[in-house]
């Protein structure tokens, strides 16, 4: 390993506040089952900012009746929309229920959000029983101080040596 790069250096953090804004995300065959899951904790989300792709938004909204930011649909550009809103850090955490069994058209953009998600360290739930710890979490009324490498100052720092 090189250690002039060390990428569990801390270079700051952001302050996610205690209302935390949540990115709920989920392809066609895991989409009943995010609804469910949704209808189980609503109050607790309901106490959050939502953040939706255009079907998913959509079929939360109906059935829950929540208040929801709503995105494109991820196969029109929603995913790349919400990786954009993490960069930005206009996103604290993602739900996403991506189909392990089925391949996407999108596949490189479902890839991009995951991906973008790790480089922001936002706390990312791809099934039920991640979501759960996540959403029963302490820290989720908490206001919380995560971790930022600066990559562009790393990779500056390589590029000098
Ligand atoms: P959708 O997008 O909510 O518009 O179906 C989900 C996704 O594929 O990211």
């Amino acid at each position: 390993m090189n250690k002039k790069f060390d990428p569990s250096i801390v270079d700051h953090t952001l302050t996610m506040g205690k209302k935390k804004k949540i990115a709920l995300v989920a392809h066609d065959y895991r989409k009943e089952n995010l609804l469910d899951w949704a209808e189980y904790n609503k109050d607790i989300l309901g106490k959050h900012h939502l953040f939706d792709t255009g079907t998913t938004g959509g079929l939360i909204a109906d059935k829950l009746g929540l208040k929801i930011h709503t995105y494109m649909s991820g196969p029109l550009g929603g995913d790349l929309q919400i990786g954009a809103a993490i960069a930005e850090n206009k996103i604290d955490m993602l739900i996403f229920f991506w189909d392990p069994l089925q391949a996407q058209p999108h596949d490189v953009d479902v890839k991009a959000l995951l991906r973008i998600a790790v480089v922001y360290n936002i706390p990312v739930a791809c099934d039920r029983s991640s979501a759960d710890f996540m959403i029963t979490s302490s820290l989720l009324d908490e206001s919380y101080k995560r971790f930022q490498v600066d990559y562009g100052k790393r990779l500056k720092e390589l590029s000098n040596k």
